[in-house]
């Protein structure tokens, strides 16, 4: 069985947030002040497994647990176990803020984990503690050292770059990247939530003018590699690491989508750029162990995925929902 959306795109990757709660408040992705979801209208742990098993049997083969902080969720090294056991999954992963890394690694690794996006916006603690407000950039960096230990094989870093805060920043996150081994994204920042420290649109910094500065000292080549996300890659001549670049404004990749998520309170979002959701912790809880009824529903709600993303309309942000509520 496989999922097909109303124009035509197979459906094959899987982003689940286990949990809207954060050890961080990084100032792109949340409020100061966040009221965070009653745990009873928060998945289980069963039901997240119930989800995954389902999707993997509508085809899915990449699934990406995240969050909020993934690793903040209690138990979670159990939900990586029992997902990672699920027969024709490809590839089980996780996008984590790091901090956690250094306890959860090894339980990761036993489970079928062999990639991770690990975020990481700037190399100067002080900054470090400014975007995420609550962070201490040692445990990022023990935690990426505890996941090669534990001997996962490829970690991503994700950097958001916002123009007047940490952009002097991108050259000593691709050198920290090179001398570690390490891939990194620049993503472009989102406007989903109301954020209050800075303008969405005054810190914009376009994809383009991080590769114009990467390029200034590195001579960069576009490569045909995918990871099965967003990402478009360039490499460095000579050397593996992957330089990609996350482009939701400048570089429209709609066409090729082959995502949804799973929020953490299990509602379907057919797109991170609109409203669509179908809530399957409803179905569940009404037909419990009814995994055709799911399956059914989730087959159906294909039909509302919408062709593109649109973040602005006449300049104002069109979306209300939080990353963290999303799942990155
Ligand atoms: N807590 C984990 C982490 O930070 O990696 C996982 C969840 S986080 C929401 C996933 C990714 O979304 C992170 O790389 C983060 O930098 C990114 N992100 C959060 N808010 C964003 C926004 N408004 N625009 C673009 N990326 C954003
Ligand atoms: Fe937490 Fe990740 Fe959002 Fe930062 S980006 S506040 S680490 S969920």
């Amino acid at each position: 069985m496989k999922l097909t959306d109303g124009f035509g795109r197979n459906i094959t990757y899987l982003r689940l947030s286990v949990t809207d709660r954060c050890n961080y408040r990084c100032v792109y992705c949340m409020a100061e002040d966040m009221t965070f979801l009653p745990r009873a209208q928060v998945l289980s742990l069963e039901e997240s497994a119930e989800i995954c098993a389902t999707f993997v049997e509508l085809g899915v083969d990449k699934i990406r647990i995240t969050g909020g902080e993934p690793l903040v969720r209690r138990d979670i090294d159990a939900l990586f176990r029992q997902v990672g056991q699920l027969p024709s999954l490809r590839e089980l992963t996780l996008t984590t803020n790091g901090s956690y890394l250094a306890k959860y690694a090894s339980h990761l690794h036993s489970a079928g984990v062999k990639r991770i996006n690990v975020s990481l916006d700037t190399l100067d603690p002080e900054q470090f503690q400014e975007l995420t407000r609550f962070g201490q950039l040692q445990e990022v960096l023990d935690g990426i050292q505890a996941a090669r230990a534990a001997g996962i094989e490829r970690i991503k870093l994700n950097a958001v770059i916002l123009k007047n805060r940490n952009f002097s920043q991108v050259l000593p996150l691709v050198e920290f990247a090179l001398q570690h081994d390490l891939d990194i994204s620049f993503i472009e920042e989102m406007p989903l939530g109301q954020v209050s420290e800075h303008g969405r649109q005054e810190e914009f910094c376009a994809s383009a003018d991080i590769r114009e500065l990467i390029q200034g000292r590195y001579p960069l080549l576009p490569t045909a590699t995918t990871t099965a996300g967003p990402s478009r890659y360039w490499q460095i001549p000579g050397r593996d690491n992957l330089i990609g670049f996350i482009s939701p404004h400048s570089d429209n990749f709609c066409s090729s989508c082959n995502r949804i998520r799973v929020t953490a309170e299990g509602k379907l979002i057919l797109c991170l750029g609109n409203e669509h959701s179908l809530d399957l912790k409803a179905i569940m809880r009404r037909y419990p162990g009814e995994r055709e009824r799911l399956k059914a529903a989730i087959v159906a709600a294909m039909g509302n995925k919408p062709e593109k993303h649109h973040f602005y309309e006449d300049d104002a942000p069109q979306i209300v929902r939080f990353m963290n509520s999303t799942g990155g």
